[in-house]
């Protein structure tokens, strides 16, 4: 029976939306907490984008270091030739992409001013350039699918497969897909392509977790794995992304969904609430309060009937335990004195941060060198540094320094 997986697109779709990014090391440190909660792959960023470069090495050394493992690394680029040689040049390392070309006829003739043949042999050349250069995983995104004939797109998926793509990413670029739509037409891709699908839904009419949680089951009934597109608090583009948590939860705990369309590895959903606070606090985005499983309000209960009912029982009025999400564990907020890190930070202070945290350095030396990278992560996220991030900097500080330098062309 095929299964369902998660690709996380933060990093890519996440960061590229309006008015919203990440530093280096905020993406780095949301690739950590991907990996150990058992997301299969995370689209790590833009290989053709010059200030990306030494942070998508750095963190392909991290995967090789063990550090980010098991989870894969790919790379979001269009598809085209020139991109794909540009992000071998840029990162040579680099095993693992996704080829990205608009499909709808409305983008055809309107944006790229092509022919779907035009379209299909670009994307081919592009697949070819990048197995030439020994990738070993090629995925190929077809945006605006959900505005693009079925039958071409079975004509573009089935070229992709022949030419060893291993993944189609099916883009609900406008979020106008419905359930319904969505599963039809996966479950026909599925069906008449062999290859696995890879739903990618945006919440433009308010449904990218239903249509996520549809499209898995059209593609697996259409005997396909489905690799789900998700981001972090569903952080994307305009109305956004469908959200990892949510998601996770729709398709482990919605009415008898998970019975028939399992998990095909294991998600760690005690890490809900740590990755979902760190990317409200890295975005500067509050989480919604009625975000599912992580608002403030997912358990909170006042009324007296509902709050009569969960005491007696929480089945009563949860569907779900709020120490499943990784919550309930005590918090201390600072109401006194604070030393915080910061780009203008000293010796004495970053001393106390570090001793807090029960970290010490063999000398001066080590104990400088490592402040004066929290001082440039500093400069990049402009808010102080949050506990993991200042250890990860002490634990790879040569990593650190790769993912904080970055040099403008001349
Ligand atoms: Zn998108």
């Amino acid at each position: 029976m095929p299964k369902v997986y998660f690709i996380d697109v933060t990093n890519r779709d996440g960061v590229q939306t309006a008015r919203l990014g990440l530093s280096k090391l905020e993406k780095t440190m949301i690739n950590v907490y991907l990996s150990e909660m058992g997301v299969f792959q995370s689209e790590f960023g833009f290989p053709t984008t010059r200030h990306e470069s030494l942070y998508l090495q750095a963190n392909l050394e991290l995967a090789k270091m063990g550090v980010l493992q098991p989870i894969r690394l790919e790379g979001w680029i269009r598809a085209t030739v020139g991109d794909v040689e540009t992000a071998f040049s840029l990162v040579p390392d680099i095993k693992h992409l996704n080829l990205s070309i608009s499909t709808s006829d409305q983008m055809l003739s309107s944006k790229l001013k092509k022919g779907r043949e035009d379209i299909t042999k670009m994307m081919i050349d592009a697949v070819e350039a990048a197995r030439a250069h020994g990738a070993e995983s090629i995925g190929v995104n077809a945006e605006d699918a959900s505005r693009t004939g079925l039958e071409f797109l079975i004509k573009f998926a089935s070229a992709a497969k022949e030419h060893g793509v291993q993944r189609f990413r099916y883009c609900d670029t406008l979020g106008y897909d419905n359930p319904f739509t969505i599963y039809e037409t996966v479950k026909s891709l599925a069906e008449n392509v062999g290859i696995p699908i890879e739903p990618h839904c945006h919440g433009d009419l308010g449904m990218a977790v239903a249509n996520s949680v549809a499209a898995a089951k059209g593609a697996i009934d259409g005997g396909q794995d489905a690799y789900i597109n998700t981001t972090i608090n569903g952080i994307g583009e305009r109305a956004g992304n469908a959200d990892l948590v949510a998601t996770v939860l729709a398709i482990t705990k919605s009415k008898g969904f998970a019975e028939k369309y399992e998990l095909g590895a294991p998600i760690d959903l005690t890490k809900a609430w740590k990755i979902s606070k760190f990317a409200s606090y890295a975005f500067g985005i509050p989480i919604p309060i009625n975000h599912p499983g992580v608002g403030a309000n997912a358990f909170a209960h006042a009324s007296g009937i509902h709050a009569d009912g969960v005491l007696k029982d929480p089945e009563n009025y949860e569907l779900y335990g709020f120490n499943e999400l990784g919550r309930g564990e005590p918090e201390t907020v600072e109401s006194g004195r604070e030393i915080c890190s910061g780009e203008y930070s000293g010796i004495a202070g970053f001393r106390h941060i570090m001793g807090q945290m029960e970290v010490s350095f063999k000398d001066a030396d080590e104990a400088r060198e490592v402040l004066e990278l929290e001082r440039y992560a500093n400069v990049e996220a402009q808010k102080p540094l949050v506990e993991d991030e200042l250890l990860f900097i002490a634990k790879y500080p040569q990593i650190a320094r790769k993912l904080l330098t970055l040099t403008p062309l001349e």
